[in-house]
């Protein structure tokens, strides 16, 4: 959610904040803007609507070579240009930006209007700029130091002053923040993604931590300056695949790119001599990983329904029981942790509050919380267990694709290797192994029928309401389906498993209410078409995802999109993929934005 960046060096900030926030703006935000020091004056320019209207407004001749900027995704306050981020105080020598929420925001307003102090915005966040101000004497790190112990929330914080040139400050707690190490100058962003055109070698801040930035050096202390040494790391993406290259939108590319995500995912972790797998960042003894019992996975969205495909499988083949649970609900529940249950907190960006908090509440309890991150050096990825990284590469579309097929992988190899400890055979581990092997290729080819989807997309894109109808492990694959068109073409959908529309649904059916049907090919099969004629006796429309040259469908459905016969259990890895471009057509025919859609964030760092 929104975006920070902060520069210091030799060369002009403007530039570098724009094209900075540019690569925030697929995190989703409102409005955005930058503050610049120069020659002891602070420029602020901010804007509602996109970069490109901030950039216009910003005089070319911005000089001044420190500055900080801000994409916001309004929590408090209306979306204005007064309220977009850099605050000031009231003498204008200071600038703050702040991602995160102030919760004891009134009290802290009250007190320091009481003092005298007008406030300009409706923001939580204006408060910072004023308490930092209270306490600036010269040293405007020891002022942000009395500051923080004030503030009640989540913050990532990005500051200068106008008495000290060059200087950046920053503070995190809860909202992520990570220094990029350039040569003879310093930058701060809340994503790598910023910092990626300039430099690779990035130090992550953790929660109390503050960061001083000037253009040759950086220190990072705790809140008792207690100073802190950080190894540097190096980020492993291509600024090009932070780019969209020929595809128009970045879904496009990402929805293209599964068949290598999930190569990537796999790599390094086949063992065909064992016909097991290997992951290693689980940091669990063979031992230990015997003595689970249960298996829970907590997560949000998108990762919520790769953890509901995970637990079908490890159910049906690890023989383990395993439950795929919402984090925002876990972590309200007082969780019951039962012994020898192992987690999985499951998160693309790493950074999504539901499931860090629900996360940290079972570590709490003893539990032990493995993630299944794609961004490296993200919360969850620090502070988890032990975990797998998906390495799916930056996903930048906020409705995430790549991430899925990849988190679904993770499991499936995770699956593997917990069945061939318990009672898969080696001939059926090689079996499994095989089947997971073809499986790029099989995605490869459903890619080809983006044709016909778009055909289809044509066709059905007027329509305001679907229903998603999925069994056994792909029923999760129909709440996804839902989800999509729901997030990026605004239709409203609805995903159930195919038996539960008698329960209900069904009475949503007419001419008007089109239905999506997964149509797997095992002895689910039967009870599918009975669904499907239920729907088409009662004139719906029905669109089949179908195995190739299953003409039985053909005769009952409108429409029909068909997919390589994989393995019912490897179906998912298939299935979904029309559902994403379906989406993906609709929206587009709609008009909508597909990379950002409305009111949606990329990584969603409040509950
Ligand atoms: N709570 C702040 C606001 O509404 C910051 C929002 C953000 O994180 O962008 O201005």
């Amino acid at each position: 959610m929104c975006g920070i960046i902060g520069y210091t060096g030799p060369r002009k900030a403007a530039p570098i904040l724009i094209e900075g926030l540019k690569r925030l703006e697929y995190r989703g935000y409102d409005s955005a803007g930058i503050g610049v020091g120069c020659d002891g004056a602070l420029t602020i320019c901010k804007k509602v609507g996109k970069i490109k209207d901030l950039r216009e407004a910003v005089p070319d001749d911005l000089d001044g070579c420190y500055g900080i900027g801000h994409t916001r995704w309004a929590t408090h306050g209306g979306v204005t240009d007064v309220n977009a981020h850099p605050h000031t105080d009231t003498t204008g020598n200071l600038a703050i930006a702040h991602n995160g929420i102030i919760e004891n925001y009134l009290i802290l307003k009250a007190r320091l209007e009481a003092e005298g102090i007008t406030f300009r915005t409706e923001t939580d966040s204006e408060v910072i700029a004023h308490l930092i101000a209270q306490h600036y004497e010269g040293d405007l790190e020891a002022a942000v130091r009395k500051a923080l112990p004030l503030l009640k929330g989540t913050y990532g914080i990005v500051c200068l002053h106008k008495g000290n040139p060059q200087l950046i400050i920053g503070a995190r707690s809860g909202s992520p923040l990570v220094v990029g190490v350039g040569e003879d100058e310093m930058f701060l962003a809340s994503d790598v993604t910023a910092v990626l055109a300039h430099t690779k070698q990035v130090v992550y801040l953790e929660d109390g931590e503050v960061v001083v930035l000037t253009e040759k050096d950086f220190h990072i202390t705790d809140l008792n300056e207690r100073k802190i040494s950080k190894t540097i790391d190096e980020i492993s993406w291509e600024l090009e695949e932070i780019e969209k290259g020929d595809f128009k939108h970045y879904m496009v590319k990402e929805i293209y790119e599964q068949p290598e995500a999930i190569e990537r995912a796999c790599r390094g972790r086949l063992d065909p001599t064992q016909a097991t797998a290997r992951l290693g960042g689980l940091n669990l003894s063979p031992a230990q990983l015997l003595d689970v019992e249960r298996i829970r996975i907590i997560a949000a969205g998108t990762s919520y329904y790769a953890g509901l495909v995970g637990s079908y499988l490890i159910e049906q083949l690890a023989r383990i029981p395993c439950q795929a649970e919402l984090a925002s609900e876990v972590r309200y529940r007082n969780p019951i942790v039962e012994r020898n249950t192992l987690h999985f907190a499951v998160s693309q960006s790493g950074e999504t509050a539901d499931t860090l908090y629900a996360m940290r509440e079972l570590q709490r309890k003893g539990s032990c919380v493995l993630g299944i991150c794609n961004v490296v050096g993200s919360t969850i990825a620090r502070e988890s267990n032990g975990g797998v990284y998906i390495h799916s590469g930056p996903e930048i579309a906020v409705a995430s694709t790549k991430a899925f097929s990849s988190q679904v992988t993770a499991f499936y190899l995770f699956c593997l290797l917990m069945a061939r400890k318990r009672h898969m055979s080696y001939e059926t581990g090689e079996w499994f192994l095989q089947e997971l092997t073809v499986i790029p290729e099989a995605v490869k080819a459903v890619l080809k029928t983006e044709p016909v989807i778009k055909k289809l997309a044509k066709k059905y894109a007027g329509y305001k309401d679907f229903l998603f109808l999925g069994r056994g492990i792909n029923y999760p694959v129909a709440l996804e389906g839902a989800l999509k068109l729901k997030e990026i073409a605004y239709i409203h959908a609805e995903g159930y498993s195919a038996a539960e529309i008698k329960h209900g649904p069904i009475a949503l059916i007419n001419e008007e209410t089109p239905s999506m049907f997964l149509v797997p090919d095992d002895r689910l099969r039967e009870k599918v078409i009975s669904n499907m004629k239920e729907v088409k006796a009662r004139r719906g429309k029905l669109i089949a995802v179908v195995g190739e040259g299953d003409d039985e469908i053909r005769e009952i459905a409108d429409d029909v999109i068909e997919v390589p016969r994989v393995h019912t259990l490897f179906s998912p890895f298939v299935m979904v993929v029309p559902l994403q471009l379906f989406a993906y057509h609709c929206a587009v025919l709609l008009g909508r934005d597909v990379d950002q859609p409305r009111n949606l964030a990329k990584s969603v760092t409040v509950e």
